[in-house]
């Protein structure tokens, strides 16, 4: 690994990544992009502008047309099994119960069934969803389903979670608990995994959270700016000066 500028080693690089559609269109960079070990990244950018893209390349769900991905020095090939997603959908499987759901990944890497079932109940407990373990994703809300999709991603154990607009599709007072949960979970000597990629379209929620946050550009998805945060001591209270000046300057960004 090499050294970057806030002195944290680089955990994965992007160089001169791009994606085109159809061969003709460019959808996305190329761009450079660097990831920080132990940091909360954050890509921020209007809808359309290729932040899903850029994720999923990330997490080898996708190959760039052109460029490529590094982890610890080591070129990506197929799925990156050092990151793990938490979808806006969801994603969990209707006729499994939650620690089925959660424990899946596990078994999918080999890991035996009793120590999968406690790494699952531990990451499980971690998100506030204990004694739901057998309960199945229709008798959950829409915000204990992501809950289950935020267990199922740390449970891997990944260097790397990546989150594609994880609170989008639930409501304001549930999005609100789950960042600041993601959070505490983020600083916890419990969870394993110590950086974060997040993708979002909301500017507030990227200065609420992130250390560093990527702004990006439509037509193609470019890098406008990558703001640093880790001078903008948590918490963050929306509405205070040193919040609203970052939020401010990231709208002009954007303009
Ligand atoms: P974001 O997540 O920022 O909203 P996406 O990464 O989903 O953006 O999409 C970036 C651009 O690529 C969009 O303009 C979208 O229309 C286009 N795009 C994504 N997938 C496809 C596809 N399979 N075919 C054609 N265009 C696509
Ligand atoms: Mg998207």
């Amino acid at each position: 690994m090499s050294g970057s500028a806030d002195g944290r080693e680089v955990l994965l690089r992007a160089q001169q990544v791009e994606q085109f559609y159809d061969r003709r269109i460019r959808i996305l960079g190329p761009l450079d992009l660097d990831v920080h070990d132990g940091e909360f990244l954050t890509l921020v950018g209007p809808s359309g502008c290729g932040k899903s893209t850029l994720l999923r390349i990330v997490a080898g769900l996708l190959e760039p047309t052109a460029g490529s991905i590094e982890i610890g020095g080591v070129p990506l090939v197929g799925v990156n099994r050092d990151a793990a997603m938490v979808f806006q959908s969801f994603a969990l499987f209707p006729w499994m119960s939650v620690v089925e759901n959660v424990a899946l990944g596990l078994e999918a890497r080999g890991m035996p069934p009793l120590e999968r079932l406690k790494r699952a109940e531990k990451y499980i407990d971690l998100v506030g969803l204990s004694g739901y373990e057998r309960a199945f994703p229709k008798e959950l809300s829409r915000g204990m389903k992501q809950l289950v999709g935020l267990a199922r991603a740390l449970a891997l154990e990944p260097e790397l979670l990546c989150m594609d607009e994880p609170f989008s599709a639930l409501d304001v007072l549930t999005a609100r608990a789950m960042r600041d949960l993601v959070l505490d979970l983020w600083q916890s000597p419990a969870v394993k995994t110590k950086s974060i990629l997040l993708v979002t379209h909301s500017i507030e929620e990227a200065v609420a959270l992130s250390d560093r946050v990527v702004v990006l550009r439509a037509n193609p998805g470019r890098i406008a700016e990558v703001v640093d945060l880790t001078g903008l001591a948590r918490p963050r209270r929306p509405g205070s000066a040193e919040v609203s000046e970052v939020v401010d300057r990231m709208y002009g960004l954007l303009a």
